[in-house]
């Protein structure tokens, strides 16, 4: 091994990649911890990674008839009681408004809640009930239907181990649901906004994942279905990156969403729900960040190009300033994909830090401009995804930036397709399949394993119970094939996904 390289961020992955994730967060200047346990307060850095997030997905779902609504942060302890699984999923991470005011306490000093609500109220965890309470007013016959909604809003979810951005008690979402007339139709359309994340998480966040069906036991709490996508982060774990179901009727029953049919008769409507939310940047930082720090597709950059003039104490730096201004607007006039590109310019006299804090926030390309530059006509770039620096003609660059940028995109996606190729393995030796997950840790999460399951619960909890592995999904592309189970040996038809997962 030869000596290691000095690092922006300490620890690198592969000393200890959870610490790892953290620092790039904080070096980044994302986000930080906040006050409030298992909450975060999101810093403009990451919230305009999260705004050019919601943009694109919002007209993506858009383009599909989906519209927007706004439904309340509190839900009624009796509307959560309507689906038996869903509360039971849900109940061990509530929070509860039970009081709703304060008032002196004369025992302890300070205050005290007061004013006991006849009902308590839940904060969202998510909102299927009491958007199924206005669905059932809504509906009264097939031509009221479908109704395709989406909400753009924040969920808590009580967790006791909370990682920012992974999993936090409170943290920002969409949630899309819609009611349907017919069986048919909702499955085609939970179908539809897992392609719909595919593109996004894919093409966006530049993510491979892999597309299929959760088992039983790892269904949405009350779903009759739960299919996902799935991405493998750099340890090799899987981190689902966004979930689409079927609900079936348990909720249209629960909610009383009921319409006249063609026939005239009373029916239940089917309905399905679907998430994203700010686990997805966590998944990025993940799959892309390297030791330098945050690294950031192009294309949900908050921007593009940031230009380093090179300024002399003393001078006035009228020329150089000016000729980064120039750069500036001449970069700005280019189109890259839904936005034009965007430029930042660091005047900051804080010597070689400057560079290196840009690094550290991931911005795609790097532009250093001094008078020898500009003499030359040249500028001296850098991009985020490679360790060389080059000098390029200025026109030539600015023609070329949108190029870069896409390549750049492209690059960051082919990287993690190999990455999955390298790490991914059909296994059928339960033995082999014990030893991968046992030696592995740290960095070396084990892998992406395909194994055949015979399909019993049991020997999905046994394996999650020696291994903490789980399946993370049927992939739809899995093909029918003899096998064992890699646990029981008994007879299976196809290969499940199995991973370690955030
Ligand atoms: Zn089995």
């Amino acid at each position: 091994m030869g000596k290691k390289n000095k690092t922006a961020i300490t620890p690198t992955r592969e000393d200890d990649y959870p610490a790892w994730y953290q620092e790039v967060i904080k070096a980044s200047d994302m986000a930080e911890n906040s006050p409030v346990r298992g909450c975060m307060v999101i810093k403009p850095w990451g919230y305009a990674i999260w705004e050019n997030i919601v943009r694109q997905m919002d007209i993506m779902f858009k383009e599909t008839g989906v519209k927007n609504a706004y439904f309340p942060l509190f839900i009624p302890l009796s509307y959560l009681e309507k689906e038996a699984e869903h509360v039971e999923g849900f109940a061990k991470e509530c929070a509860v408004v039970t009081h709703h005011k304060l008032e002196p306490d004369k025992e302890n000093g300070g205050l005290k809640p007061a004013g006991k609500l006849a009902e308590p109220l839940i904060v969202r965890p998510t909102s299927e009930t009491i958007i199924g309470e206005s669905m059932a007013k809504w509906t009264s016959s097939y031509r009221d239907l479908p109704i395709l909604l989406n909400q753009w809003a924040n969920v808590v979810r009580w967790e006791m181990r909370t990682r920012m951005f992974l999993r936090t008690s409170e943290f920002l979402w969409q949630e899309g649901h819609t009611a349907h007339a017919t069986e048919q139709e909702a499955k085609k359309r939970t179908l539809l906004m897992l392609d719909v994340y595919t593109k996004f998480v894919e093409e966006y966040l530049a993510m491979p994942v892999i597309r299929g069906r959760k088992t039983p036991s790892e269904r949405f709490p009350g779903a009759e279905d739960t299919t996902c996508i799935e991405a493998m982060m750099q340890d090799k774990r899987a981190l689902q990156a966004g979930t689409s179901h079927f609900l079936g009727q348990n909720f249209a029953k629960g909610s009383n969403i009921t319409f006249q049919n063609e026939e005239g008769k009373e029916a239940f409507a089917w309905t399905t729900s679907w998430g994203t939310s700010t686990r997805m940047v966590g998944g990025m930082i993940m799959t892309h960040s390297d030791d330098d720090g945050l690294v950031v597709p192009p294309r949900i950059a908050p921007a593009h190009v940031v230009i380093l003039p090179i300024l002399k104490k003393g001078s006035d730096n009228r020329e150089v300033l000016d000729s980064a201004q120039s750069l500036k607007d001449a970069l700005e006039q280019k189109q890259f994909h839904e936005r034009h590109v965007e430029v930042e310019i660091d005047n900051r006299d804080i010597g070689g830090a400057r560079g290196w804090d840009w690094v550290k926030k991931g911005i795609p390309v790097r532009v250093e401009l001094g008078p020898r530059d500009i003499e030359k006509n040249c500028v001296f770039m850098a991009r985020r995804d490679e360790s060389k620096k080059q000098s390029m003609n200025r026109e030539e660059f600015i023609d070329q930036i949108t190029d870069v940028l896409d390549n750049m995109q492209d690059n960051l996606f082919n990287r993690a397709v190999n990455r999955r190729k390298e790490n991914t393995f059909e296994i059928d030796d339960k033995d082999q399949f014990y030893q991968l997950y046992k030696k592995s840790k740290g960095f070396n999460n084990g892998a992406f394993v395909m194994s055949h399951w015979c399909g019993s619960d049991q020997c999905e909890t046994d394996i999650k119970k020696d291994l903490s592995v789980t399946i993370r999904c049927i992939p739809f592309d899995s093909p029918t094939e003899d096998g064992h189970c890699i646990c029981c040996g008994n007879a299976s038809s196809r290969r499940v996904l199995f991973a370690k997962a955030y």
